[in-house]
C-alpha cells in the first residue's frame, strides 16, 4: 500500500490541478505513414511462411523489408509478447518508450513502431487490426499496449518470496532468441527488451494510476498486421497468462498458441522507401 499524503494542500491546489495538459509530442509534426499506399498492396499478397508460437513458449521468425506479417489468434484468447530486432544488427530493436511517447499507450492501425537510440526510425507500420473497433473501454483499457514490460522470473521471484517460474515471457523470449541465433542463454538474455503486448487489454486505474489488465477481447480469427520497414527478426512469447484475465507467471491460466503469417506483396507501396537511420549528427554539442 502506498502511504497517504503527509503534505497539506496549498491554498491554490485546485487551480494548480486544473491546468490543462498538453500533448508532449505534437504529432502533427510526426510524419505519418501513408496508410492507403500500404493497404493498396495487400490484395493478393502471397503467404510465404508461417510460424506457430506454442503456448507458454516463444518462437522467432524473419521478415524482409517490404513484406507484411500477421499475428493471428487461432484457437482461443491469448496474449503475445512481441520483441522486434533489426535482423542484420540486433543492437537496433523496438523502443516501446518512445513508441509510446509518440503514438500513445496503445498502438493500432496506422501507428509506427520505432527503434532505440541512436537509430530511432520506424521499423514496422501497423496496417490492419481486427480489434480496432475496441478503442478505449469504460475502465480506460485498450488493446496492444506499449506500457507493460513482459512477465519475468525476477519480478516473480521478488513478489513470491523466492519462487522460480521458468515460462515467463522473458524466459521464453530468451530461449527462443538463443535457439534462433546460436547464442548462449547469458548472451541472448540482454537482447530481450520491453514488448508490444499484442492483443493484451490494459490500462492504468484512474484513482491509483496502477497498471491493470483484463480479459483480452481477442477471438480466433482476429489478427494484427504489420509492414516491415526494415529486415526484421521477430520473437514472440505466448504469455503464460493466456488471455491475461487473472494472473501470469504460473501455469494456472488456459493458454493457446499464436500463429505468425508472413506475406509477400506483388509490389511495394507507392512512394515507399526503407527509412534511413536517424539523421542526428551525434556530436552532442562537442
Ligand atoms: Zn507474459
Amino acid at each position: 500500500m502506498k502511504p497517504t499524503p503527509i503534505t497539506a494542500p496549498p491554498a491554490d491546489a485546485a487551480a494548480r490541478k486544473a491546468v490543462r495538459p498538453v500533448v508532449c509530442y505534437p504529432t502533427q509534426s510526426l510524419p505519418r505513414a501513408d496508410l492507403s499506399a500500404y493497404r493498396a498492396v495487400r490484395d493478393g499478397m502471397e503467404l510465404v511462411g508461417t510460424v506457430v508460437v506454442p503456448p507458454r513458449d516463444a518462437a522467432c521468425w524473419t521478415v524482409p523489408a517490404g513484406h507484411f506479417f500477421r499475428i493471428v489468434s487461432t484457437e482461443g484468447a491469448q496474449v503475445g509478447d512481441l520483441n522486434l530486432f533489426n535482423a542484420n544488427d540486433l543492437k537496433e530493436r523496438l523502443y516501446t518508450g518512445k513508441t509510446r511517447a509518440l503514438n500513445g499507450t496503445h498502438v493500432g492501425l496506422g501507428d509506427q513502431l520505432f527503434s532505440n537510440l541512436p537509430y530511432l526510425r520506424p521499423i514496422a507500420t501497423i496496417t490492419h487490426d481486427t480489434l480496432d473497433w475496441y478503442g478505449f473501454d469504460e475502465f480506460g483499457g485498450s488493446v496492444h499496449d506499449v506500457i507493460g514490460t513482459r512477465c519475468d522470473p525476477y519480478t516473480h521471484n521478488l513478489l513470491s518470496a523466492g519462487d522460480h517460474y521458468h515460462h515467463c515471457c522473458h524466459s521464453n523470449l530468451t530461449r527462443a532468441l538463443a535457439k534462433a541465433t546460436g547464442m548462449t542463454l547469458p548472451e541472448a538474455e540482454p537482447h530481450i527488451h520491453d514488448v508490444l503486448n499484442v492483443f493484451m487489454c490494459t490500462g492504468f486505474s484512474r484513482d491509483t494510476g496502477q497498471y491493470f489488465m483484463k480479459a483480452s477481447p481477442v477471438r480466433p480469427g482476429d489478427y494484427l498486421e504489420f509492414f516491415a520497414e526494415i529486415d526484421l527478426l521477430g520473437c514472440m512469447s505466448a504469455c503464460p497468462g493466456g488471455d491475461c484475465s487473472s494472473e501470469h507467471s504460473s501455469d494456472a491460466a488456459s493458454c493457446h498458441p499464436l500463429l505468425v503469417e508472413i506475406y509477400k506483396p506483388a509490389r511495394l507501396p507507392e512512394g515507399w522507401r526503407a527509412p534511413a537511420i536517424n539523421g542526428y549528427d551525434r556530436s552532442h554539442g562537442c
